[in-house]
C-alpha cells in the first residue's frame, strides 16, 4: 500500500500519468433504494438508470490490463439485475484484476451474501455515517448520511461472520465527517471493531453538487472546519487503537498529499484512474462524468487515455475542476 501510495504521488508529483489507468470504476447504476439529503446525484442530473449488460461487457473487454475495478457508479449496484453476472465476467476476462464495490448495506441478504462470498469480489465497501442503533436505548442519528437501520447493522454483522478465515473480501466503513457527529462516530468505530471490520475510511462531506450547480438550494449542507476536521480524525484514529481498527482520513493522507499540495497537484485521480459513465464514455471522474474524452465503444482504453482531450484535460486540470476539494487537503466554505 506504501508502494502504491507513493508511486501515484511521484506520478501526480511530476504529471505522469501510468501506461493505462490502473483503475477504472464503471457506472453499471445510478438507481437508489435510498435518497441520502447529501447525494448529489440528482442536482448533477445522473441519468436514474442501469447500464446495459451488453455494452458492460464491451466496455470491459476494451479495458484489458486495467488492475482494479470498482463496480458503483452513483447508485446502489446490488440493485442491477445483473451484478454478479458482471462480477463473474469481469474476472473471466482476467483473472488477476480486484474486484470491489461501495453499497449502502441495506440489500446484503443471506442469499446476496452467500454470492458475495462465493465471488471473487475483493472488497465491499459500506456507506454508513454514524452507529445510532442500540435496541436498549435507540438514539436519533445526528447526521445527514447514509441510515444505520437495524436491518443494515444485522446484514454488516452478519456478512462480517460468515467470512472465512482469510476475511475476504475485505470490509471497508467508508463514512463522512459531519458536524455533531462525533457520538455517532464513535460507536461506530467500536462497532466496527467489534466486528471484524478491516478499515474505516473517513471522508469530508461531499459538497460539489452544490459547487456543480451553485442555483441549487441543495439542502445548504454544512461541514465541519479543518481544524475540526483534523480533530475529529485524531479522536476516532485514537479509538481505533483501542478495538484494533484502523482509521483512515482520505483527505489527510499525511506527508505525500502536503507536499503534492505545495506543487499545486492536488488530486491522485488522474493519473490512474478513469471512469466509465452509464453510456460507455471516459471521464477523469465520478463528478465530471459528462467530461467525455472518449467512449469505449469506438477505442480502446489506452487510445482514450493517452489521447488529445486526456491529455488538455490534464493540462487544464486545476481550471476544469476549479471548486472540488475532493480530495485536498484545504477545503473550501
Ligand atoms: S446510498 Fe449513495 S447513491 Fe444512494 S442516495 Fe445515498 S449517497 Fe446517493
Ligand atoms: S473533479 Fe475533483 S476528483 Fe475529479 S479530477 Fe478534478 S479534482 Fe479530481
Amino acid at each position: 500500500m506504501i508502494k502504491d501510495r507513493t508511486i501515484k504521488f511521484l506520478r501526480c508529483l511530476f504529471n505522469t500519468p501510468s501506461k493505462i489507468p490502473v483503475e477504472a470504476q464503471i457506472e453499471i447504476t445510478n438507481k437508489c433504494n435510498f435518497t441520502c439529503p447529501m447525494c448529489p446525484r440528482e442536482i448533477m442530473d445522473v441519468p436514474l438508470t442501469n447500464m446495459d449488460f451488453g455494452l458492460f461487457k464491451e466496455v470491459v473487454r476494451k479495458l484489458s490490463g486495467v488492475k482494479d475495478f470498482i463496480l458503483t457508479g452513483w447508485g446502489e449496484p446490488l440493485l442491477h439485475p445483473n451484478f454478479f453476472e458482471m462480477v463473474d465476467f469481469v474476472s473471466s476476462i482476467n483473472p488477476d484484476t480486484r474486484i470491489r464495490f461501495t453499497t449502502n448495506g441495506s440489500l446484503l441478504n443471506k442469499d446476496v451474501r452467500k454470492k458475495i462470498l462465493s465471488s471473487k469480489i475483493e472488497q465491499v465497501s459500506l456507506s454508513i455515517d454514524g452507529y445510532s442503533y442500540d435496541s436498549h436505548n435507540p438514539l436519533s442519528p445526528q447526521h445527514n448520511g447514509h441510515t444505520e437501520s437495524k436491518g443494515i447493522i444485522e446484514n454488516i454483522t452478519a456478512l462480517a461472520s460468515e467470512r472465512n478465515s482469510n476475511r475476504r473480501p475485505a470490509i471497508v466503513f467508508q463514512s463522512t465527517v459531519q458536524n455533531n457527529n462525533l457520538k455517532g462516530l464513535k460507536n461506530l468505530v467500536e462497532f466496527a471493531g467489534k466486528n471484524g471490520i478491516d478499515r474505516m475510511n473517513l471522508v469530508r462531506l461531499d459538497v460539489r453538487g452544490q459547487i456543480l450547480n451553485p442555483k441549487s438550494k441543495i439542502r445548504n449542507l454544512k461541514r465541519p472546519s479543518i481544524d475540526e476536521e483534523r480533530q475529529i480524525y485524531r479522536e476516532l484514529k485514537n479509538a481505533g487503537r483501542d478495538f484494533n481498527l484502523p482509521v483512515f482520513f482520505i483527505n489527510q493522507q499525511g506527508l505525500l498529499l502536503q507536499m503534492a499540495g505545495h506543487f499545486d497537484r492536488l488530486c491522485f485521480r488522474t493519473v490512474d484512474h478513469v471512469y466509465i459513465n452509464i453510456k460507455g464514455d471516459v471521464t477523469p471522474c465520478c463528478i465530471l462524468r459528462k467530461m467525455k474524452t472518449g467512449s469505449l465503444l469506438k477505442d480502446d482504453v489506452e487510445q482514450i487515455w493517452n489521447g488529445k482531450i486526456f491529455k488538455k484535460f490534464r493540462a487544464n486540470q486545476l481550471k476544469v475542476c476549479k471548486g472540488c476539494d475532493a480530495l485536498k487537503r484545504r477545503h473550501h466554505h
